[in-house]
């Protein structure tokens, strides 16, 4: 297993259209459905040899929101970018996220292209 790029929303639509959205991209996309589950997920990965290369993950998820995932993943990885799905109205929560250790955010709805280009940033 090379690099995985965790994509971590409870909407199974976003997941998706993450993923397809990626395909461009050539890197392997895995999806979560909570904060609690991209821990169980990332540890299996890595513990398997694989790398995580970049967590995309929305704030609002039951079990584990995306603030606390950040600072749960931090604990355990301190430079993989985590980038914050996020809508207009979340303004305060982009500064929680930053606080968290997020490394970057994008605003829903996304296109297709500002995913490819947090991607292009992100991953080497
Ligand atoms: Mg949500």
């Amino acid at each position: 297993m090379g690099k995985v790029i965790m994509v971590i929303d409870d909407s199974p639509t976003i997941r998706v259209s993450v993923e397809i959205a990626l395909k461009s991209t050539g890197v392997e996309v895995k999806q979560a459905e909570n904060g609690q589950d991209a821990l169980d997920k990332i540890k299996e990965i890595t513990d398997a040899g694989g790398e995580i290369a970049l967590c995309i993950s929305d704030i609002n998820m039951p079990v584990m929101n995306g603030i606390d995932f950040i600072k749960e993943f931090r604990k355990v990885d301190k430079f993989t970018p985590v980038v914050v799905l996020t809508t207009e109205a979340e303004k305060e929560t982009i500064q929680k996220g930053k606080e968290a250790g997020a490394s970057g955010w994008i605003i829903k709805p996304f296109q297709a292209e500002d995913l490819v280009n947090v991607v292009k940033r992100f991953v080497k």
